[in-house]
């Protein structure tokens, strides 16, 4: 297995896990961006949010966006508020070829994003 968030969902590399059910992960990003920065991961690999086939995009996008919001609520962003964002493909920034979600709070966000 190559895929290093793969191997994360599998316990073979350390990850600050902060939730975690059986369609998906949440864990502290490595190299963070925000005071609050998680990336929720389906435990299933795509490769992209592109990859993810028509007939599951709103199952697998759904239950990673529900844990997203749950995960801010639990790390206690919510009211403040928070961004959720999925870079996708080499324009979209997208550096790991694993679908993630990242979460990022705790400070103001800017608009447009870079
Ligand atoms: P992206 O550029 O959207 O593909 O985001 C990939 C994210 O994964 C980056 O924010 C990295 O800091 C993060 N990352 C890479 N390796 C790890 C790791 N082993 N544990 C936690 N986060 C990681």
């Amino acid at each position: 297995m190559d895929c290093i968030f793969c191997r994360i969902a599998a316990g073979e590399i350390p990850a600050t896990v902060v939730a975690r059910n059986e369609h998906g992960m949440a864990f502290r990003d490595v190299n963070p961006q925000a005071p609050t920065h998680v990336l929720v991961i389906p435990i299933r690999h795509f490769g992209s949010a592109t990859a993810v086939p028509d007939a599951e995009r709103a199952a697998v996008l759904g239950e990673l966006l529900r844990l997203a919001v749950q995960a801010a609520d639990q790390l206690g962003v919510a009211d403040a508020g928070y961004r959720m964002v999925v870079n996708t493909g080499k324009q979209g920034g997208q550096t790991v070829d694993h679908l993630h979600v990242h979460l990022l709070g705790g400070r103001p966000m800017h608009w447009p994003p870079g």
